[in-house]
């Protein structure tokens, strides 16, 4: 390897190494993206933000006012704050320490190399703040007036997949294998059962892979950026970016964009059923995924978030959560015990920036 080549990494590394870094989980520091892959896509939504690093308040760069609009579609600024001018002003720095603390960075209030990587990363299109955000504390939180299906336990609830928005790149048993485990993941710890319906018009839960602009003010972004969004219950609709690379075996498919289905399915269930973002980094609920990376296991911060809607799936082991805060924070993975009621699938998100 030449020495411009090793240098390269080394740069690569250090700007784009774990999204979110301040704190090291053994989530990230097992399943690490290549940085350097990731650097290499030069076409992806946002990647021009990579430019802002060590942008502070005062200075006029070109296109910041872009970096505004997107602190204002997650949430960070207000609508009274829409002054998407070039300048580094005082509403910008109010937002960026507003997501910082939101999304367990380190607060400087500035765009350093971690939160400008932070922000680049692919993510769900849905807000991380609803309106009067309710359970606003450093865990997982749900929609504003704490919505979820709301027929009585034990819940059986339907999706099924919309037969125009499809993609090609995946079989269908693929894509609905992929959907079924990652609805078993949340029925395993609470007394939801999801079972899949050819009946796309009366389905609870409706899933589709759509380009661009959709129909639902919420347009996907093409390659990267947002992957994907979900409605909170009992809307039930679920909108997948048709423009991603959608994988189900990184071993085979070895594209540097590849975002893996389960994982998405999995956080926009958790939407669809009344949860919204969490600031737990390793959380399932945690807004941002990368290329790369799978993260399908319910974490004890989701989990908790969940059973507070619907309380425990009757097969659920929850000595696992009696584990202390620590164990949150630190992301530990529960045993669970297997699922054995027949098998289905889910999903879900919400907008809130209503
Ligand atoms: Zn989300
Ligand atoms: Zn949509």
């Amino acid at each position: 390897m030449s020495f411009f080549s090793s240098f390269f990494l080394l740069v690569s590394f250090l700007f784009f190494s774990p999204c979110l870094s301040t704190r090291t989980s053994p989530f990230f520091s097992t399943k690490p993206i290549n940085p350097t892959n990731y650097h290499k896509i030069q076409s992806y939504t946002w990647h021009e933000f990579g430019k802002f690093v060590d942008a502070t308040r005062g200075n006029k760069i070109n296109g910041i006012s872009e970096l505004k609009k997107y602190f204002h579609r997650f949430g960070y600024l207000k609508m009274d704050n829409l002054n998407f001018t070039d300048l580094f002003d005082d509403h910008l720095e109010h937002a960026l320490i507003k997501y910082q603390e939101k999304l367990g960075l380190i607060v400087t209030g500035k765009l350093d190399e971690n939160t400008v990587s932070q922000i680049i990363s692919p993510r769900c299109g849905v807000s991380d703040f609803a309106p009067k955000f309710m359970h606003a504390k450093r865990h997982y939180a749900f929609f504003s007036g704490r919505p979820r299906w709301s027929r009585s336990i034990p819940i059986i609830l339907t999706y099924a997949f919309s037969p125009e928005n499809v993609i090609t790149s995946l079989s269908k048993s693929e894509i609905k294998g992929a959907f079924r485990r990652a609805f078993s993941h949340w029925a395993s710890v609470i007394p939801v059962t999801f079972s899949e319906s050819n009946d796309y018009g009366f389905a609870d839960i409706k899933i589709g892979f759509y380009k661009g602009d959709h129909g639902d003010g919420e347009p996907f972004d093409g390659v990267l950026g947002v992957l994907a969004h979900a409605f909170s219950p009992e809307t039930g609709r679920f909108h997948l970016d048709a423009a991603e690379t959608w994988a189900v075996d990184f071993d085979r498919e070895k594209s540097d964009e590849a975002i893996d289905l389960e994982s998405v399915a999995t956080h926009e269930i958790g939407h669809l059923l009344g949860l919204a973002h969490t600031s737990v980094q390793e959380a399932v609920m945690f807004p941002s995924l990368r290329p790369r990376e799978k993260k399908v296991d319910l974490k004890i911060d989701d989990i908790k978030g969940i059973q507070a809607l619907y309380g425990s799936n009757p097969n659920f082991n929850d000595q696992a959560l009696s584990e202390s805060d620590t164990s949150i924070s630190n992301g530990v993975a529960l045993s669970k015990r297997p699922f054995t009621w027949s098998n289905f699938i889910l999903f879900l998100i919400l907008s809130i920036a209503m």
